[in-house]
């Protein structure tokens, strides 16, 4: 079995081969399955709609309304499935990462893979914490790999920011990622107080989350209101800038207020996942690939940044 990253990450076994989470073309073809773990656009691409695709339904909704397609042979599943595919087995579990999200433990008679994709295991308002995985090898993200990152309980950040929202001063801007922080938002701030730009109300409607108005052009929130927004699209003039993001638990932003509210697992997660996985094998990606890699070593296991295609190694676990 092999484990590589070509515009995704392949997982190629005696007999078959699978590539998870393309973010540009690939030759469809060459896959016997592409499974999709979430909707953001650096886990998935339009291209998907020629290959035989294993997604949720809520990520197939996210493709419909940021692509308008739809693979032309897809699996539906959900967290807690076992899927059949001939030459191997998946089980799905949740990610906790944004709606829809899962992780896969790939099964076939050479043993078992595990694909984290993006996941946090502490959940938010809007989907339940990351199921824990256990595999042979565990391909785990590394977005927040670096030991600053540690984040403060989402309950926190929650209450900062209905408080910054509930200010009677100025309107108060929103900027985060649309799949994610666009439902929580919604789920979290007064709904009659609440707009959102165009493409969230969107994705909002599209995936079941009924609070907040689409901000109508020419419409400006007032004091007392909230607007959620891109991370880049234009501000309200006046208006107080509260942007979303992990990386905000070290860096500040360039004006406005930076909340740490991230979607994914902090650097003590990560640690915590890669342990109890019981992976004979770890491979990092995404992020800080090299930092994770080091410090899972020191750990005492074996772990290096995802190899490129090419230059793979015979995995020696079995
Ligand atoms: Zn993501």
């Amino acid at each position: 079995m092999r484990v590589f990253f070509d515009g995704g990450v392949v997982v190629e076994g005696r007999g078959f081969k699978v590539l998870v989470d393309p973010f540009r073309p690939f030759r469809e073809a060459e896959y016997d399955a592409v499974l999709l773990t979430h909707g953001h656009s650096d886990h998935v691409t339009r291209h998907v709609r020629r290959a035989f695709a294993v997604l949720t339904r809520e990520t197939l909704q996210v493709l419909l309304v940021r692509y308008g397609v739809r693979p032309r042979r897809y699996a539906l599943v959900r967290p807690g499935d076992r899927l059949d595919l001939g030459k191997f087995y998946l089980h799905v579990l949740n990610a906790g990462h944004v709606p829809g999200s899962v992780m896969y433990v790939l099964e076939s008679r050479e043993g078992t893979v595990g694909l984290t994709g993006d996941f946090n295991p502490a959940g938010s308002n809007v989907v339940g914490g990351a199921d824990a995985v256990e595999a042979d090898v565990l391909v785990m993200e590394a977005t927040y790999g670096s030991r600053q990152y540690v984040f403060p309980p989402r309950e926190r950040l929650y209450g900062e920011i209905a408080a910054l929202a509930d200010r009677g001063d100025a309107p108060v801007a929103i900027r985060a990622g649309p799949l994610g922080k666009g439902q929580e938002m919604a789920r979290l701030l007064p709904s009659r107080r609440l707009y959102l730009e165009p493409r969230i109300a969107a994705l909002n409607r599209a995936l079941g989350f009924p609070g907040g108005r689409e901000l109508a052009r020419g419409v400006r929130p007032g004091p007392g209101e909230a607007v959620v927004l891109g991370l880049t699209s234009r501000p309200p003039p006046g208006s107080l800038v509260v942007e979303l993001s992990g990386h905000y638990a070290v860096a500040k932003p360039e004006r406005g207020v930076g909340i740490p509210l991230s979607n994914h697992a902090d650097f003590p997660a990560l640690l915590e996942t890669a342990l109890r996985s019981r992976a004979k094998r770890i491979y990092t990606v995404y992020g800080h690939v090299d930092e994770l890699a080091r410090w899972l070593n020191r750990l005492g296991l074996r772990a290096s940044r995802i190899p490129p295609r090419g230059q793979t190694e015979l995995t020696q676990w079995l």
